[in-house]
Parts: C-alpha cells; sequence; structure tokens
C-alpha cells in the first residue's frame, strides 16, 4: 500500500452515466513522493479507504514550486555569470511559469497506449493531442511520418500510401547501424508537431508543441532493410540566448537503458564543438535527462584525467574547450566526484586516481558516444562557405 491521492474519477465503462455507487467508478490515482510516470485509473477494491492520509495536493504543488525556484537560484549562485531570477520581475515570471507547469504536469493522461512501428508502448505523461484521439485504448503512429490515427485499419492503409522510410531533413550521421537526421522545424512542421506531441506522451516538464518554427530536431534511428526506425531525438532551438545546445531530449522505452541518452548528448555536443564555443542543455532536466547527463559528463571530463601527460597542466577552461561543456557544469560534476578541493582560497581540481580508473572502467562496457568522424554536419557559415567553393 502506498499514499496516494485521488486526481480523477469517471464512471466505469459499460455503467450509466449517472451511475452513484462508488463501486462503479474509475479514479485516477497518484503516488505521493513517486514520480507522475507511474498516475493510473484504478478501481475501488484496490483502495483502502478505511486509513485516509492528509491530502497532499496543496503542498506538493507548493513544494514543487520552492523546489523547482530552489535549483534555479543554485544553479547560477556560485558561478560569476549567473543566470538567475535575480530582478523581481524575472522571479514572477519564473512562478508564473511554475503554476502554469504545475498545472499541466496534474493533467490527467488522456493516452494510455500506442502502437509505434513494431512496439505497442505504454505512455506515461499528458500530452495535448486532439480530444477525439483520447479515451480509446490504443493509438496508432506511422514511424516515418508520425501521423496519428485512431484505428488500426487507418494505419495499415496509410502504410499502403506513405513512402516515407526515414524521418524528412538532412542525413548528418551515419555509422552503418545508427543514422542522426536534422529537421529544420520552418520546413518540416507538421512532423516536428508530431514528434512533439508523441515526446510529450513521455515528458513530464514539456511546453513546447506548435511553434516548431524556431528549433531544429535531431532524430536518432535505427537502420535494418526496412528503413530508418526513430529511437530518440533532441531538439534545439537555432539562436539560444543562453546558449543552451539543447532543450528537449528523449528516448522512446521500448530504446531506453541501451546508451542512447549519451549518444545523443554527445552529438550534441560536437556540434557545439563544431560551432566552435560551449554549451549547456536546458533546464529543468526530467530526471532521466539528468541522469544521462551526470553520467556523460563524468565520463568524458575523467577519460580526460586518465591521460597523465596533459594532467599537470589541465584547467576548467581547457576542460571546457576540449569538451563544449560549459564551466559551471564541469564543476558541479567535480564537486559530485569529490574532485574540487579549496587551497589558499582557491578551487583546485584534486585527482583521485583510483576513482578514475574504477569509474572508467565501470562505464566503458556500457558507453556508447557518437564517432565524430561519421557525422558529417559543419556550421552553416562553413557549409556556406563549402558550397560557395
Ligand atoms: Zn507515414
Amino acid at each position: 500500500m502506498y499514499p496516494a491521492e485521488v486526481i480523477d474519477i469517471r464512471v466505469m465503462k459499460g455503467k450509466s452515466a449517472d451511475e452513484k455507487r462508488p463501486e462503479d467508478h474509475e479514479y485516477y490515482v497518484h503516488y505521493i513522493h513517486f514520480d507522475r510516470r507511474l498516475d493510473e485509473w484504478t478501481t475501488l477494491d484496490r483502495i483502502d479507504v478505511n486509513s485516509p492520509v492528509a491530502s497532499s495536493h496543496d503542498n506538493e504543488a507548493g513544494d514543487h514550486s520552492r523546489h523547482k525556484k530552489k535549483r534555479k537560484i543554485d544553479d547560477s549562485g556560485d558561478s560569476a555569470a549567473g543566470h538567475g531570477a535575480d530582478s523581481r520581475d524575472e522571479k514572477e515570471t519564473l512562478l508564473e511559469a511554475l503554476e502554469k507547469e504545475t498545472e499541466e504536469i496534474t493533467k490527467v493522461k488522456n493516452i494510455q497506449c500506442i502502437v509505434l512501428g513494431r512496439y505497442e508502448i505504454d505512455t506515461w505523461y499528458f500530452s495535448p493531442y486532439p480530444d477525439e484521439y483520447a479515451g480509446d485504448e490504443k493509438m496508432y503512429i506511422c514511424e516515418y511520418c508520425l501521423k496519428y490515427m485512431k484505428k488500426q485499419r487507418t494505419l495499415v492503409n496509410h502504410s499502403l500510401q506513405c513512402h516515407m522510410r526515414s524521418p524528412p531533413g538532412r542525413k548528418i550521421y551515419d555509422d552503418g547501424a545508427l543514422t542522426m537526421f536534422e529537421i529544420d522545424g520552418r520546413e518540416h512542421k507538421l512532423y516536428c508537431q508530431n514528434l512533439c506531441l508523441l515526446s510529450k506522451l513521455f515528458l513530464d516538464h514539456k511546453t513546447l508543441y506548435y511553434d516548431v518554427d524556431p528549433f531544429l530536431f535531431y532524430a536518432l534511428c535505427e537502420v535494418d532493410a526496412e528503413g530508418h526506425h526513430i529511437v530518440g531525438y533532441f531538439s534545439k532551438e537555432k539562436h539560444s540566448q543562453d546558449n543552451y545546445n539543447l532543450a528537449c531530449i528523449l528516448t522512446f522505452p521500448p530504446y531506453q537503458r541501451k546508451g542512447y541518452g549519451k549518444f545523443l548528448i554527445s552529438i550534441s555536443y560536437e556540434l557545439t564543438k563544431r560551432e566552435n564555443t560551449v554549451g549547456s542543455p536546458e533546464k529543468p532536466l526530467s530526471d532521466l535527462g539528468r541522469i544521462s547527463y551526470r553520467s556523460y559528463w563524468a565520463y568524458v571530463i575523467l577519460s580526460i584525467f586518465q591521460d597523465r601527460s596533459t594532467l599537470q597542466t589541465i584547467t576548467i577552461d581547457r576542460i571546457s574547450k576540449l569538451t563544449g561543456i560549459r564551466h559551471e557544469d564541469i564543476l558541479s560534476t567535480l564537486h559530485s566526484l569529490n574532485m574540487i578541493k579549496h587551497w589558499k582560497g582557491q578551487h583546485v581540481i584534486c585527482v583521485n586516481r583510483a576513482v578514475i580508473d574504477h569509474f572508467l572502467h565501470e562505464s566503458a562496457k556500457k558507453i556508447l558516444l557518437c564517432r565524430p568522424e561519421c557525422l558529417t554536419w559543419q556550421p552553416p557559415e562553413r557549409s556556406a562557405k563549402a558550397a560557395a567553393k
């Protein structure tokens, strides 16, 4: 038994709409202190109504905001180049955004299951698909153009006519097994909107659905004889004022735990390095996104430390130039690895050889990063010059 709160109630299928008996209803519950992806419809016999717990709804929403606000401030508090909520206006905007977000995430999951390619996938969160698509057992999605349909028959008919065998856009990566396509939100609006709707089913904090013009989308695919099957993606603002190099990142559930999250991150930093700059992901990250980033940063930074010849002269600045990772992210990673010490009023990187060897040995087995030589992408100016030659 877990403490839970009932978010919504509906009459069971097959019962009349004005049914009053509690056991003829279904209850949408949120398990307190658990991620919302576990929210579900359940029946009265699974609920212990005899030992009620205090309603946590207001408290939880409050905690959520406080937590978020605090984290926003923490993110910038230690660094000289803070982008934190300094002014009152900024704080108010932040609060408004948080309220809106809280409202969004308490919505009842509207689509329970999707069919995508050869997978049937249980969904995690609400996504603003048109109402007429909600409520059915399953929704059917063409894995190539991401068009969504109510009926399996419609999908079968669609598949006969749909000639796409990969995402639209430009292929920028190909290592034989995996490909990546760069898709401009303005040029392929419908596809990108469909991708946003689809990914919202698995992302808790995400508000972009329709205004896709200012974004580029990078879709990662597994390749076989049939075509390029999308396994995940990340999006990126075309012009980010804060130098964010990634807005949203997702690996679809059937492909999770294969290292694709860190693979996507490695491509995002490879693009950043080719742009001759440094970048950082937009906050807040999802819980799964945060785990991938932590592990990616630690792996990349410790790999640099492994080379003894450069160890004497290494600085945060140098690490940042080599990796495209922003100073704050390097510092927080080193802190979490307990490799920053204070010495004579300064921060000093304090490398522990045993930790490095152990960590790299452990993660070498499972870490999958992009092969830069398979990435044909160049920053827009350079591609233009190359084309002019
Ligand atoms: Zn299609």
